[in-house]
Protein backbone atom coordinates (compact mmCIF):
# COMPACT_ATOMS: atom_id res chain seq x y z
CA UNK A 1 0.00 0.00 0.00
CA UNK A 2 1.18 3.17 -1.21
CA UNK A 3 0.27 5.89 2.29
CA UNK A 4 -0.34 8.75 0.02
CA UNK A 5 -2.76 6.89 -2.65
CA UNK A 6 -6.27 7.44 -2.49
CA UNK A 7 -7.22 4.41 -4.43
CA UNK A 8 -4.79 2.31 -2.06
CA UNK A 9 -6.76 3.93 0.90
CA UNK A 10 -10.23 2.75 -0.33
CA UNK A 11 -9.17 -0.10 -1.56
CA UNK A 12 -7.56 -0.63 2.66
CA UNK A 13 -11.33 0.20 3.66
CA UNK A 14 -9.75 3.78 5.02
CA UNK A 15 -11.78 5.93 2.63
CA UNK A 16 -15.52 5.25 2.05
CA UNK A 17 -16.21 4.17 -1.17
CA UNK A 18 -19.78 2.63 -2.87
CA UNK A 19 -18.56 -0.72 -3.54
CA UNK A 20 -20.47 -2.60 -5.94
CA UNK A 21 -17.89 -5.68 -6.80
CA UNK A 22 -14.84 -6.89 -4.93
CA UNK A 23 -12.50 -10.29 -5.38
CA UNK A 24 -9.00 -10.72 -4.36
CA UNK A 25 -7.15 -8.75 -7.38
CA UNK A 26 -9.20 -5.69 -7.83
CA UNK A 27 -12.51 -3.71 -6.45
CA UNK A 28 -14.95 -1.84 -8.27
CA UNK A 29 -16.94 1.40 -7.03
CA UNK A 30 -18.82 4.42 -8.13
CA UNK A 31 -16.52 7.14 -9.49
CA UNK A 32 -17.32 10.24 -7.07
CA UNK A 33 -17.97 12.62 -10.00
CA UNK A 34 -19.56 10.75 -12.96
CA UNK A 35 -19.26 11.57 -16.08
CA UNK A 36 -22.76 9.45 -16.89
CA UNK A 37 -25.25 7.70 -15.99
CA UNK A 38 -23.61 4.79 -15.08
CA UNK A 39 -19.75 5.53 -14.02
CA UNK A 40 -17.44 2.90 -12.32
CA UNK A 41 -14.00 2.74 -11.07
CA UNK A 42 -12.25 -1.04 -11.81
CA UNK A 43 -9.10 -0.88 -9.71
CA UNK A 44 -6.78 -3.37 -8.94
CA UNK A 45 -5.96 -4.10 -5.25
CA UNK A 46 -2.24 -3.56 -5.69
CA UNK A 47 -0.97 -0.43 -6.59
CA UNK A 48 0.27 0.03 -10.12
CA UNK A 49 0.70 3.75 -11.21
CA UNK A 50 -0.65 3.79 -14.32
CA UNK A 51 -0.61 1.88 -18.13
CA UNK A 52 3.44 3.39 -18.38
CA UNK A 53 4.59 1.32 -15.52
CA UNK A 54 2.96 -2.13 -16.67
CA UNK A 55 4.98 -5.01 -17.24
CA UNK A 56 4.36 -8.74 -18.47
CA UNK A 57 3.84 -10.30 -15.27
CA UNK A 58 0.80 -7.56 -15.16
CA UNK A 59 -1.16 -9.31 -18.11
CA UNK A 60 -3.44 -11.42 -15.50
CA UNK A 61 -4.46 -8.55 -13.50
CA UNK A 62 -5.12 -6.05 -16.86
CA UNK A 63 -7.51 -9.09 -18.10
CA UNK A 64 -9.33 -9.55 -15.34
CA UNK A 65 -9.82 -5.84 -14.88
CA UNK A 66 -11.33 -5.74 -18.95
CA UNK A 67 -13.14 -8.81 -18.27
CA UNK A 68 -14.87 -6.92 -14.72
CA UNK A 69 -15.65 -4.44 -16.94
CA UNK A 70 -17.42 -6.62 -19.19
CA UNK A 71 -19.39 -7.89 -16.80
CA UNK A 72 -20.07 -4.80 -14.61
CA UNK A 73 -21.56 -3.38 -18.10
CA UNK A 74 -23.54 -6.53 -18.24
CA UNK A 75 -24.83 -6.15 -14.42
CA UNK A 76 -25.74 -2.55 -14.95
CA UNK A 77 -27.95 -3.41 -17.93
CA UNK A 78 -25.65 -1.14 -19.99
CA UNK A 79 -23.83 -3.83 -22.00
CA UNK A 80 -26.63 -3.80 -25.00
CA UNK A 81 -27.15 0.27 -25.23
CA UNK A 82 -23.47 0.50 -25.01
CA UNK A 83 -19.94 2.25 -23.14
CA UNK A 84 -17.04 2.76 -23.43
CA UNK A 85 -13.78 1.56 -20.65
CA UNK A 86 -11.15 3.72 -20.83
CA UNK A 87 -7.79 4.21 -19.33
CA UNK A 88 -6.08 7.64 -18.94
CA UNK A 89 -2.29 7.79 -19.04
CA UNK A 90 -0.54 10.65 -17.09
CA UNK A 91 -1.05 14.16 -16.80
CA UNK A 92 -1.78 14.97 -20.87
CA UNK A 93 -3.51 12.21 -20.84
CA UNK A 94 -6.00 13.35 -18.08
CA UNK A 95 -5.02 11.13 -15.68
CA UNK A 96 -5.38 12.67 -11.89
CA UNK A 97 -5.44 9.43 -9.68
CA UNK A 98 -1.84 7.62 -9.94
CA UNK A 99 -2.99 4.13 -9.06
CA UNK A 100 -4.33 2.07 -11.91
CA UNK A 101 -7.49 1.96 -12.88
CA UNK A 102 -10.02 1.49 -15.74
CA UNK A 103 -13.72 3.81 -16.47
CA UNK A 104 -16.76 2.17 -16.72
CA UNK A 105 -18.57 4.78 -18.67
CA UNK A 106 -22.25 4.92 -20.16
CA UNK A 107 -26.58 4.15 -19.53
CA UNK A 108 -26.68 7.03 -21.88
P1 LIG B 1 -8.48 9.78 -13.74
O1 LIG B 1 -8.73 11.17 -14.28
O2 LIG B 1 -8.47 8.74 -14.82
O3 LIG B 1 -7.26 9.72 -12.84
O4 LIG B 1 -9.75 9.43 -12.89
C1 LIG B 1 -9.83 9.56 -11.51
C2 LIG B 1 -11.28 9.43 -11.17
O5 LIG B 1 -11.39 9.15 -9.80
C3 LIG B 1 -12.11 10.70 -11.44
O6 LIG B 1 -13.16 10.40 -12.35
C4 LIG B 1 -12.63 11.09 -10.06
O7 LIG B 1 -13.94 11.59 -10.09
C5 LIG B 1 -12.54 9.78 -9.30
N1 LIG B 1 -12.35 9.90 -7.86
C6 LIG B 1 -11.45 10.68 -7.20
N2 LIG B 1 -11.53 10.48 -5.87
C7 LIG B 1 -12.51 9.55 -5.69
C8 LIG B 1 -13.07 8.93 -4.53
N3 LIG B 1 -12.64 9.23 -3.29
N4 LIG B 1 -14.07 8.03 -4.71
C9 LIG B 1 -14.51 7.73 -5.95
N5 LIG B 1 -14.00 8.28 -7.08
C10 LIG B 1 -13.03 9.18 -6.96
ZN1 LIG C 1 -2.47 3.17 -4.71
Amino acid sequence: MKTDCVFCKIVAGELPAEFIYRNDALVVFKDINPHAPVHLLIVPRRHIRGINELTAEDQPIIAEMILTGKAMAAETKIAASGYKLLFNVERGGGQVIFHLHLHLIGGW
